[in-house]
């Protein structure tokens, strides 16, 4: 950020939101700024956030911090720390700021946006602070490719000028498209898959399956520290975590299935993320499965894993290639902490239930019987009797 400038708060944009009809938009830029109140205040942040001329507007003195959750509120698209200036006062500000809004660059632009009766067009205005901007600093106007815009937004006799304007997710409001039950585990896909259901506006409740147990799982510090990535997302909502023990299920599972195993293995996940969906009123389970991806993440398995349940089982990577979950992971902040080898626990985190040799084609009366084998309502019932919220 531009050094030397005193910001009087940040100007956001939001983007799909204004496509909505208005009782729609309405209700979605309530959820929007309650979204921001609360993770501002969540980190002792004071603001005052307001809807002005389709932006939102936060005041506040700790930009900087602010900042920092506003480029991971979903529903904005960009964010922009901001001056605040009275329009009589305008050209005279521009004037006494003229080299610290263009440091750095060898040519700029003036950008106007404006609402209100002025006796000026916006063109007029960019003309003459252009004009300023040139005078105070020779440095030269390029309205095509310039390496500095300086945006102005005059409202009425309110003017907000800007330099910068910071990447937001974009995507619509958390907590607008309900509540969806994400199996996360350390692997790079399922954070992504997870994120991806924050950004179109599903509030997340995450759950893993402790293969074995949270004290003595050497990957326990990998999924708390991926936890903290996806909660710092979650801006505005809660994310409960939910953690059940898996290990038993899966030894049995593994000693009756033989190639089955993995099947079995996610539908008994799946079973239980919709007994927990159903306690929280979610709608939907959020998985990191892609097709084709390893040997095993066909469509018949996938058919399979989806008949466990009575609710949808959405799976956002669905077309992703990997090399777009990677860079998604790396952009979010999760690739890192996925890859990570902690003492104790593989990078490619290799399950020790998984056969030789996974079914690539799996036939549902199969699993249906080897299921009744194994009794595997019972061993759902166990399961669910470990589960249990993480706090703090
Ligand atoms: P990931 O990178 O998310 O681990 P993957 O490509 O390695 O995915 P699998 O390990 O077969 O594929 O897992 C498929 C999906 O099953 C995961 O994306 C996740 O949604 C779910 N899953 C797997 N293991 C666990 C676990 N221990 N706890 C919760 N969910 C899990
Ligand atoms: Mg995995």
């Amino acid at each position: 950020m531009k050094m030397g400038l005193s910001w009087n708060g940040i100007l956001a944009a939001y983007g799909e939101l204004a496509l909505k009809s208005k009782t729609v938009r309405r209700r979605f830029v309530r959820k929007l700024i309650s979204n921001i109140e609360t993770g501002l205040s969540n980190i002792g942040v004071k603001a005052r956030v307001a809807h002005r001329w389709s932006r939102i507007l936060v005041e506040t003195e700790d930009v900087e911090p602010a900042l920092k959750v506003l480029k991971r509120v979903f529903g904005l698209v960009y964010v922009s720390p901001y001056c605040f200036v009275k329009l009589d006062r305008l050209e005279e500000f521009i004037a006494e700021n003229s080299v610290r809004l263009v440091e750095g660059a060898e040519s700029f632009a003036v950008r106007v946006r404006r609402t209100g009766r002025h006796d000026f067009t916006s063109i007029d205005l960019e003309r003459r602070l252009g004009a300023i901007v040139k005078g105070k600093t020779g440095l030269r106007v390029s309205l095509d490719n310039p390496d500095r815009t300086v945006f102005v937004e005059v409202h009425d006799d309110e003017c907000y000028v800007y330099t910068e304007k910071f990447e937001a997710p974009g995507g619509l409001p958390l907590g607008t498209a309900g509540k969806v039950v994400a199996l996360v585990s350390t692997g790079i896909d399922s954070p992504v898959a997870s994120w991806l259901m924050m950004r179109r506006g599903c509030s997340v409740t995450v759950l893993h399956a402790w293969i074995s147990g949270m004290d003595t799982d050497p990957c326990a510090r990998k999924f708390i520290d991926l936890v903290e990535v996806l909660k710092s997302w979650h801006v505005g909502v809660d994310m409960p975590v939910y953690v059940y023990r898996h290990g038993d299920a899966l030894k049995a599972i593994r000693e009756a299935a033989s190639n089955y195993t993995c099947i079995l293995c996610k539908r008994l996940m799946v079973r239980v993320a919709e007994k927990l969906a159903e306690r929280i009123g979610a709608k939907a389970i959020v998985t990191g499965e892609n097709l084709a991806q390893v040997a095993s993440q066909t469509l018949e398995n996938l058919y399979a894993i989806d008949a466990a349940t009575e609710i949808p089982v959405l799976r956002p990577l669905i077309g992703f290639d990997k090399d777009e979950t990677v860079e998604l992971a790396k952009k979010l902040g999760t690739y890192e902490i996925s890859v990570r080898i902690d003492p104790g626990c593989s990078a490619r985190d290799v399950c020790w239930g998984k056969p030789p040799k996974p079914v690539t084609k799996a036939k549902l009366e199969k699993v249906l019987m080897l299921e009744e084998t194994i009794q595997a309502e019972r061993l759902v019932e166990k399961a669910l009797d470990t589960l249990e919220e993480l706090r703090g």
